[in-house]
């Protein structure tokens, strides 16, 4: 497929601005063409405007035609082929296999959204009957559900380009809820970004969706995605990427005359914890498992391991060495692009000279600065250097984690209580060692989004329970996912009709349940019609 580069407002190509940058493949740092354009603060008015206007068609699509919209953009993104996957794999340096993993997520991801909008209970519909008769006085008749509440913009991250881009997880959950969506094309990825959206727009087409239900903007200056959450449009913002780009917008989104939510899931230290009868156990295994999660992808996943914390001991010591010797074998490869990988390298120079820390093992193999290549590092410490350093809590974002020598359990929880939130934590451990630290299981059921039993956090289910977020600063906002079908609950909220007559009541509330969801009246839950 032939791209163009331009801003997609609805079906319409449009480049106003003279201002291009270019895509470039970061193994060998050759640019790709076409070039893409900046995108106006005219065009962006023009996408948030045009979603505006047709909001209200959309939302009152029935959920039967929204769920065959979400599967004929599985069935369009297929269409793509190769294209999509070679293009990311370009752009982004990861191989065809994990462009390929990220396609089957997304498609599994609409299809579980489809059957959820399809069932409909999702909506959340609640009904207290009134009652003309109660004393001293009358009880209204009182319904709610959750409703879409207008055009979202949505930044996907870099190290995601099919995943958690333009067909993550937020333009998917959005569209279900009944939403229009502006994405701005992740910079690193643009081309990529640029299939999808002509997957979306094609899919649109063969549903009869509204023109302007999506729209997609390029930019590389930040004044970009600044200029989209500012517009007044635009009802909520959906973000992946690293904490200081979400902060600087959800910044943003509170300082507009009328704030809007900003849903944020940032980076993330995604602490290990192996307990004493777990290492005694299987030093090897847990060795072994926790290098290949912190080396997967070069590193480069917001679920990376940043830390593991274990007793001193002698099965401690030998597990170090274990893992010293398995993160020598990992052969440098090539970062998303230059930004990353030059970040990355700053991050280790800096940790290199840390008093605090100690290098106790590192990629054997020498990495090509040129193909920007990173080596795996692997750092150790104590509660004392935790303490006197505490940005060694803080994400490095590639193939490094740190390990702390524990002195006993205090130092375990002195140390999960100096963290911040983040999106997982995980505990090696028998039945006994949980019984015996349960002081540490406490925080980190404050601290972490997902609890992880004996596995390591990179590889995230995409289901109905999962909660990918996390307290500040691995999420905006703790109460929400931005993976698995509970996302959907950002983009909606809860509208609620007193006395209302039945015939002008959103179907889901109707006496007559004609799509026969499950709700709960006056108390219990329930799928049957009521009587008029
Ligand atoms: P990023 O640099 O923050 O970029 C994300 C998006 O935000 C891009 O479109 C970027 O555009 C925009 N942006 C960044 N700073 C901005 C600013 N100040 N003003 C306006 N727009 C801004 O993140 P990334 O490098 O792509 O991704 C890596 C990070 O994402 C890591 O920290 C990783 O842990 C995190 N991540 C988190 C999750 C999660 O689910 N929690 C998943 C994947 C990745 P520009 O490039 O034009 O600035």
């Amino acid at each position: 497929m032939n791209l163009t580069g331009k801003q997609l407002i609805g079906h319409r190509e449009s480049a106003k601005s003279d201002e291009t940058f270019p895509a470039s493949n970061p193994r060998s740092g050759t640019e790709l063409e076409p070039v893409f354009y900046e995108s106006t603060s005219e065009e962006i008015s023009e996408a948030v405007e045009l979603a505006g206007s047709v909001f209200g068609v959309f939302r009152n699509r029935l959920a039967e035609e929204r769920a065959d919209f979400l599967e004929a953009i599985c069935q369009e993104t297929m269409a793509l082929g190769d294209d999509l996957l070679e293009r990311a794999s370009a752009e982004t340096g990861h191989p065809l296999a994990r462009c390929e993993m990220e396609r089957n997520r997304i498609i599994h991801q609409a299809q579980l959204f489809s059957e959820l909008i399809r069932e409909g209970s999702w909506a959340d519909a609640r009904i207290d009957l009134g009652d003309l008769d109660r004393q001293p006085m009358p009880k209204p008749d009182v319904r709610s559900m959750m409703q879409p509440i207008g055009p979202i913009a949505v930044f996907g991250a870099s190290n995601f380009p099919i995943a958690i881009s333009v067909l993550g997880a937020d333009t998917i959950s959005a569209f279900a809820a009944g939403c229009p969506v502006i994405v701005k094309a992740h910079p690193a990825h643009p081309g990529t970004c640029e299939l999808a959206a002509r997957a979306i727009l094609s899919a649109a087409k063969r549903c009869n969706m509204p023109e302007g239900i999506f729209s997609m903007i390029h930019g590389r200056n930040t004044e970009v995605g600044r200029c989209l959450v500012e517009h007044p449009g635009i009802m909520a913002a959906a973000f992946t990427g690293s904490l200081a780009g979400g902060r600087a917008l959800m910044d943003v989104a509170a300082a507009r005359p009328v704030p809007i939510p900003f849903y944020a899931e940032m980076g993330s230290v995604n602490p290990i914890f192996v307990l004493p009868g777990a290492l005694a156990q299987k030093k090897e295994q847990i060795a072994a498992g926790f290098v290949t999660s912190l080396t997967m992808g070069v590193g480069q996943f917001c679920t990376n391991p940043g830390l593991v914390a274990g007793m001193e001991s002698d099965d401690w010591e030998k597990f170090s060495e274990l893992v010293a010797k398995k993160v020598s074998e990992f052969a440098p490869s090539t970062m998303l692009h230059a930004g990353i990988y030059e970040a990355y390298t700053k991050g280790i120079e800096i940790r290199k000279k840390s008093a605090d820390l100690e290098l106790i093992g590192k990629s054997s193999a020498r990495p090509n600065p040129d193909a920007c290549e990173a080596a795996a590092y692997i750092f150790q410490t104590n509660r004392q250097g935790i303490t006197s350093d505490p940005t060694l809590l803080d994400e490095l974002f590639g193939p490094v984690s740190t390990l702390v020598n524990c002195g006993g359990l205090e130092d375990m929880v002195a140390i999960a209580e100096k963290m911040d939130g983040s999106l997982s934590a995980s505990v090696h451990g028998t039945e006994e060692d949980l019984i015996e630290f349960h002081p540490l299981l406490s925080v980190l059921q404050r601290k972490a989004g997902r609890l992880i039993f004996n596995g390591y956090p990179v590889g995230i289910e995409v289901c109905h329970s999962i909660h990918h977020g996390g307290p500040y600063p691995a999420a905006s906002h703790s109460f929400f996912t931005s993976i698995g079908t509970r996302c959907i609950e950002r983009f909606v909220r809860p509208v609620c009709y007193q006395d209302w007559p039945d015939s002008q009541l959103p179907t889901e509330l109707q006496n007559a349940n004609p799509l026969n969801v499950w709700r709960i009246v006056n108390g219990t839950r329930s799928n049957n019609a009521l009587k008029a």
